[in-house]
C-alpha cells in the first residue's frame, strides 16, 4: 500500500521532505533544512521520525538549502543510498552544502566566543566534513527524460524556472501492476523573467503536491531596473551602504545581471560590489556550463565584449573571514550582497549589525522572508532587532523589492496549475505559511473546484484511495 508522509514544509515554507513508501521501499523527495523560528530550527536537531538507514533513495527538485540542507544530517544519521539530482543541482550543491556547513561552524564559533548559545559548547548542526560526505552520495539523473529508480519508482523531471537546475517532478509508483502518478511542484519560478526559462506546464496527476509560498500574494509590478536605479542613487548620494541579504546562488546572479545592465547604461554610479560569501568559485561558470534552463547566450555576449554577463565591473568576492571583516572598514558607498538570504545566520548578520544603525544606509529585501526570520522583522518595520545577542537599532531604510523573487506569485501559481487537464484525485498544499496555504486553497477552490488538503507536520496519507 503506497503512503506519503510529510516530514517537512507542512504548514511552513522550509524543511521540504516527503517520504513515499511502497512495497517495503522508501523514497525521500527533497531533504531540506528547517529555517526561521527557534522551534522550527529545533526540528533539525531532533531525530527524524524514520531511521535514515531504512530510506532507499533520495530525489531532489533543486539545490536550495530548504530542499537539500538536511542531507549531511541524513548521511551522518546512517543514510547510505544515492542522492539523485540533475547535473546543475549537483554542481550547485557542491557549493551550497559545504557553504551551509561553513555558516553553521562560523555561527557556532561566534556563539562560543560570545557565550550566548543555549548549548555548551555550541555545536554546528553539521560540519564541512559531513557535508562533503553527503556529496559523495550524489548521482546525476537526466533532464526531461524518464529515469527508472527501481521496479517501484520512476521519475521524469521538468523545468520549474526557479533557479538553475530547478525541476518539478512526475513520480510514477508501480504497485501490483497498478500505476500512481504524483507530481511534486518543487518551487515554481516566474514567467517572462531574465535568465531562466519559464516553468514547464504540467498535464496530469493522480496526486499533486503544490508549493504555496506566495499563494496569497502577487509580486510588485514595478520595473526592477527602475527600482534598483532609484535606491542605489538615493543611498549613494547620502553616502550610505546597501546591504542585500541573498543566498549566493540564484538571486545573486539575477542581481548581478541587473547591476551590470544598469552599469553599462550608466544609470548607477560605479560602486564596489562585495559578494561576501565563502564560495570563491564563480557561479557564472556553472551557468556557462549548464544551458538547460536559461537563455543567457554567453558566446554572443562575449563577442559583444561583455566577457561575463553576470558580473559588474568592480566586484569583490570574499572568501576569507579577514576579508569579510575588512568590508566593515569601507566607509564610502558600496553594495554588500551576503548570505543568508533570510538573514537567519551567516555573514550578513555582521553587515546588518554594522549598517542598520546608520540612517544613510539601506537594506534591500529581494526574496521571501519566512516567519521568525530577521528579514521578516525588518520587513515588518521593527525598530530594534537582536543580532548575536545584541540589541541593534534599525535606522537604515528598508526597501522591499519582491519583483526579484524567484517564486511564482499567486496568479503565476494558478497559471501553472491551469496546465492540468483534469482534477488530481487529491491536491496537497505544502511549502507555505498559513496565509499562503489558505490563499492558494481558496484560489484553487474558486477556479478549479479540486479537492484540496493542507497536511500537518508528520501526517501520513494512503495513496491508494
Ligand atoms: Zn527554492
Amino acid at each position: 500500500m503506497a503512503k506519503i508522509t510529510f516530514l517537512g514544509a507542512a504548514g511552513t515554507v522550509t524543511g521540504s521532505k516527503y517520504l513515499i513508501e511502497t512495497g517495503g521501499k522508501r523514497l525521500l523527495v527533497d531533504c531540506g533544512l528547517f529555517q526561521g523560528s527557534k522551534d522550527l530550527q529545533q526540528r533539525n536537531w531532533n531525530p527524524l521520525t524514520v531511521d535514515p538507514a531504512t530510506i532507499d533513495w533520495v530525489l531532489l527538485t533543486h539545490a536550495h538549502i530548504d530542499h537539500t540542507g538536511y542531507l549531511p544530517r541524513l548521511v551522518a544519521g546512517g543514510y547510505r543510498g544515492p542522492v539523485y539530482a540533475d547535473a546543475a543541482t549537483r554542481e550547485l550543491c557542491n557549493l551550497l552544502l559545504p557553504d551551509s556547513a561553513h555558516l553553521q561552524e562560523e555561527d557556532a564559533q561566534f556563539a562560543a566566543r560570545k557565550g550566548y548559545s543555549n548549548y555548551k559548547p555550541p555545536l554546528p548542526l553539521y560540519t564541512i566534513a559531513q557535508a562533503q560526505q553527503a556529496l559523495t552520495r550524489f548521482q546525476e539523473i537526466p533532464r526531461a527524460d524518464t529515469f527508472t529508480v527501481s521496479p517501484e519508482f520512476s521519475v521524469r523531471t521538468h523545468d520549474a524556472g526557479h533557479i538553475l537546475g530547478s525541476t518539478w517532478l512526475e513520480l510514477t509508483i508501480t504497485e501490483n501492476g497498478k500505476k500512481i502518478l504524483i507530481v511534486f511542484s518543487g518551487d515554481i519560478g516566474r514567467y517572462d523573467q531574465p535568465i531562466l526559462n519559464d516553468p514547464e506546464a504540467p498535464s496530469r496527476a493522480d496526486f499533486l503536491l503544490c508549493e504555496s509560498t506566495y499563494g496569497d500574494r502577487e509580486h510588485g509590478t514595478g520595473s526592477v531596473p527602475d527600482a534598483l536605479t532609484d535606491v542605489i542613487n538615493r543611498v549613494a548620494k547620502r553616502g550610505g551602504t546597501i546591504v542585500i541579504p541573498s543566498f549566493a546562488v540564484g538571486r545573486t546572479q539575477t542581481l548581478m545581471y541587473y547591476l551590470r545592465e544598469l552599469d553599462d547604461a550608466k544609470r548607477i554610479p560605479k560602486l564596489p560590489v562585495y559578494v561576501d560569501s565563502p564560495m570563491a568559485i564563480s557561479v557564472t561558470d556553472i551557468y556557462a556550463r549548464h544551458h538547460e534552463d536559461h537563455d543567457l547566450d554567453f558566446t554572443t555576449l562575449e563577442q559583444q565584449g561583455s566577457r561575463d554577463p553576470l558580473n559588474v565591473l568592480e566586484v569583490h568576492m570574499t572568501r576569507a573571514v579577514e576579508d569579510s571583516k575588512k568590508i566593515n572598514d569601507v566607509t564610502s558607498p558600496c553594495i554588500i550582497i551576503s548570505a543568508s538570504g533570510m538573514a537567519t545566520g551567516g555573514r550578513v548578520l555582521h553587515h546588518l549589525a554594522k549598517r542598520l544603525p546608520d540612517s544613510r544606509s539601506a537594506v534591500l529585501l529581494v526574496g521571501y522572508s519566512a516567519e521568525g526570520t530577521l528579514a521578516r522583522a525588518l520587513q515588518d518595520g521593527a525598530q530594534y532587532v537582536r543580532i548575536h545577542g545584541q540589541e541593534v537599532p534599525v535606522r537604515a531604510e528598508v526597501v522591499e523589492l519582491d519583483q526579484l523573487s524567484a517564486h511564482a506569485g499567486r496568479s503565476e501559481l494558478l497559471r501553472w496549475l491551469s496546465g492540468f487537464t483534469a482534477s488530481p484525485r487529491q491536491t496537497f498544499l505544502v511549502h507555505g505559511e498559513p496565509s499562503g496555504l489558505e490563499g492558494l486553497r481558496a484560489g484553487i477552490a474558486s477556479r478549479f473546484h479540486w479537492p484540496v488538503t493542507v497536511p500537518a507536520y508528520l501526517q501520513s496519507f494512503d495513496l491508494n484511495t
